[in-house]
């Protein structure tokens, strides 16, 4: 199979799955997660009509955006400080927000920017990754996020441990359980702005588990840029 014939069938099963549960055919946008292949892997992605791509190294975040501005770029990588100002701006979203003082420091590089970024929290409720919030600090990182001008949370974003389906399926339902329990308790304090409606969840081996837990963003690499994905 070609990329295209990849990406495609991918495709028309996400929108196939979202029928199955009720939800409109759209309601699942797949990111194709370029950070193993290059530009010309890119090119022939966005031919085929990948228009969201994921990299996971600032660097080559940068890289790939500046190739293809016009193409909404995801960062989904560890979050290292001194390497933010590569991401913000040039990330249509950041995933994987977890720190307090990460968080500072893209306001205030957005806020030089002129700009307001967009942002998941991610959480890790406690199987085999070590990147992540754990749900006990969620509601305060949340609050934090409310006062910053510049950032402007979306949603959740998690990764389930991986070779279990029916763990898998587990961890995305908590993460949706976990997101409604946040937006009540923010709109309790007062918060009710905070729109929580991105749930970035589900990975080459398991976003079938996860479009009925309510992804609305799948992170799909080898299965969209591998011929060996089976
Ligand atoms: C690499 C990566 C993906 C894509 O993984 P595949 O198994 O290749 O689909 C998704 N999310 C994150 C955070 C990643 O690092």
């Amino acid at each position: 199979m070609t990329l295209k014939e990849r990406y495609e069938r991918i495709a028309a099963e996400v929108g196939d799955a979202c029928e199955a549960c009720g939800r409109p055919r759209d309601a699942v946008r797949v990111i194709g997660v370029s950070k193993t292949v290059d530009v010309d892997a890119v090119e022939e992605a966005i031919a085929a009509g990948v228009h969201d791509f994921g990299e996971n190294r600032p660097a080559e975040l940068a890289r790939k955006h500046d190739a293809f501005p016009h193409e909404r770029w995801h960062f989904i990588g560890n979050i290292q400080s001194r390497q933010l100002n590569m991401v913000v701006g040039r990330a249509c979203l950041i995933h994987s927000l977890c720190q307090v003082s990460h968080a500072d420091r893209i306001e205030r590089l957005a806020a030089e920017a002129g700009i307001v970024q967009d942002v998941l929290i991610e959480v890790n409720d406690g199987e085999e990754n070590k990147q992540g919030l754990a749900p006990a600090d969620l509601l305060a990182m949340l609050e934090h996020c409310a006062g910053l001008a510049h950032v402007r949370v979306r949603g959740l974003m998690t990764m389930a441990p991986q070779g279990d389906m029916a763990k898998a399926s587990a961890t995305f339902e908590r993460l949706a359980k976990l997101r409604d329990e946040m937006g009540a308790a923010l709109a309790e304090r007062g918060m009710q702005d905070v729109d929580l409606h991105e749930l970035s969840m589900g990975m080459s081996d398991d976003y079938r588990e996860a479009i009925p837990q309510g992804a609305t963003m799948v992170r799909i690499g080898r299965a969209i840029f591998s011929e060996n994905y089976a």
